[in-house]
């Protein structure tokens, strides 16, 4: 038996992939629900590498805007889990057949930004305080001395805490000295299509400026969603807006500001998180002392 799977009731499969699966999981003695991450290793030493790159980026971190981890470790069966139902559902998945898993418990999120944007568009002054939150937990990632490279809307979930939060530290790497990071061998998986910053075209090196350039592509796809546009069109107006050309709505906004300066092209002309976080706050103080007087 297994300390940590044999607390942990398998509820169902909430995610899948190359990797493996996410369970949604019951903690028998806390009651709580946690999500765990298995990944089939196939005694690949250079796969448990790579994954042993997420779980210390993930690890590593503290903060209400970050997924929060709890527990890793690694076991032979992939059916560790206390589970009265047979697991023959999920044998789809590349973790098939593995000799080794690894296991990643962090904590459940009900919803992400993508599932939750699809029945709840946000205005343009929740979307700013959604930024708000993102660039608190991209802050603190930075500041952890990592860069996370895959920001988009699948990839952030809203906790049980009702917390906007960044998640999935699949491509998240440790920066180098230059606060760069050079290329690594799973370099054309990360900023995949639209959030991919202009200068990673050009073969320049992924930096924390990357990561707010997808950001800026998530800001953009939350102001976009109360607009109804079907996939194909939200795609065709964000490539519009990349180029610098907004439609007149979106004209002399403070929210197009700030999406202007999160796109320019070169990233030398793009703020830091810390120096965006002060100007949205005093912008939402602003609302919110007006919201305020409007109601008397
Ligand atoms: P994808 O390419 O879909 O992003 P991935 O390999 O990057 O997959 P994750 O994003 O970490 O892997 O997880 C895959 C899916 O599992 C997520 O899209 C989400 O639906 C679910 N999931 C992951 N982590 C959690 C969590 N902490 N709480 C709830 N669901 C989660
Ligand atoms: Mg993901
Ligand atoms: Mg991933």
């Amino acid at each position: 038996t297994n300390k940590f799977t044999d607390l942990l009731k398998k509820k169902e499969k909430i995610g899948s992939g190359g990797f493996g699966s996410v369970f949604r999981c019951l903690h028998i003695l806390e009651e709580k629900d946690y999500a765990v991450k298995r990944i089939g290793l196939k005694n690949n030493t250079k796969k448990l590498d790579w994954y042993l790159g997420e779980v210390r980026a993930i690890s590593s971190m503290e903060h209400k805007n970050v997924v929060r981890y709890h527990q890793s470790w690694t076991d032979l069966s992939c059916d560790g889990f206390s589970s009265d139902e047979s697991d023959h559902s999920d044998s789809s998945d590349e973790s098939e057949g593995s000799d080794l898993y690894l296991f990643i418990q962090m904590e459940f999120c009900p919803r992400t930004l993508k599932s939750r944007l699809k029945t709840n568009p946000t205005n343009s002054q929740q979307a700013l305080l959604y930024l708000h939150d993102l660039l608190e937990g991209l802050a603190y990632i930075h500041k952890s001395g990592y860069l996370h490279r895959d920001l988009a809307k699948k990839n952030i979930f809203f906790g049980k805490d009702k917390n906007i939060k960044i998640g999935d530290f699949g491509l998240a790497k440790k920066m180098d000295d230059n606060m760069s990071c050079s290329h690594s061998p799973h370099s054309t998986t990360y900023g995949k299509g639209l959030h991919r910053a202009p200068e990673l075209l050009e073969n320049q090196p992924f930096s924390r400026k990357s990561d707010l350039y997808a950001l800026g592509i998530v800001f953009l796809e939350m102001l976009l969603s109360p607009m109804k546009y079907d996939d194909h069109d939200t795609i065709r107006n964000i490539l519009k807006i990349k180029e610098g050309k907004f439609p007149h709505w979106l004209e002399n906004k403070f929210e197009t500001a700030i999406l202007k300066s999160l796109l320019a092209k070169s990233p030398n002309d793009r703020p830091t998180a810390d120096e965006l976080i002060h100007l949205i706050s005093s912008k939402l103080c602003k609302l919110k002392e007006g919201n305020e007087n409007a109601n008397g």
